[in-house]
């Protein structure tokens, strides 16, 4: 609660579509800000580290394979309770539950391609953006 920072990723589905502008206009919009942001192309090393606590799971091969299929754009989210408010503007995980009014809601149809992910809580989102941006661990 109060001011934090949290880690967005526009996946690879997400920049294909020109969807960049809509995630970042909706956060900003909302009154958060863009604290830092950067277009990588994620190698499997990043990809491993970043999604580690999904190993295993069936979706886990595919989940990979997506985010590193094209470039993403990273930012480092922030303002008040940033971490929860980018994850009510994102919607849950499965679009058919995500509604309308969110981003997953709009734009996406699959569980895995979801355009979007933002940090789940304040241990995943300092552990993301030290992944992501390095230079910026305090
Ligand atoms: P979220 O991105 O909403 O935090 P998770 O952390 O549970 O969701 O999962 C990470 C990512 O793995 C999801 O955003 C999605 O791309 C993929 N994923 C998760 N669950 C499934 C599933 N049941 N089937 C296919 N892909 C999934
Ligand atoms: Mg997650």
């Amino acid at each position: 609660m109060g001011f934090e920072k949290t880690l967005l990723i526009v996946k690879p589905d997400g920049v294909a579509r020109g969807l960049v502008g809509e995630v970042l206009s909706r956060i900003e919009q909302k009154g958060l800000r863009i604290e830092k942001m950067k277009t990588i192309q994620m190698d499997m090393k990043l990809a491993e580290s970043h999604y580690i606590e999904h190993k295993g799971k069936p979706y886990y091969d595919e989940l990979i394979k997506y985010i590193t299929e094209a470039p993403v754009v990273v930012a480092i989210i922030g303002g008040e309770n940033a971490i929860a408010s980018v994850r009510r503007i994102m919607g849950p995980t499965d679009p058919l539950e995500a509604t309308p009014g969110s981003i997953r809601g709009a734009y996406a149809t699959s569980t895995t391609r979801n355009l979007v992910h933002g940090s789940d809580s304040q241990e995943a989102a300092k552990r993301e953006i030290e992944l992501f941006f390095p230079e910026s661990k305090e």
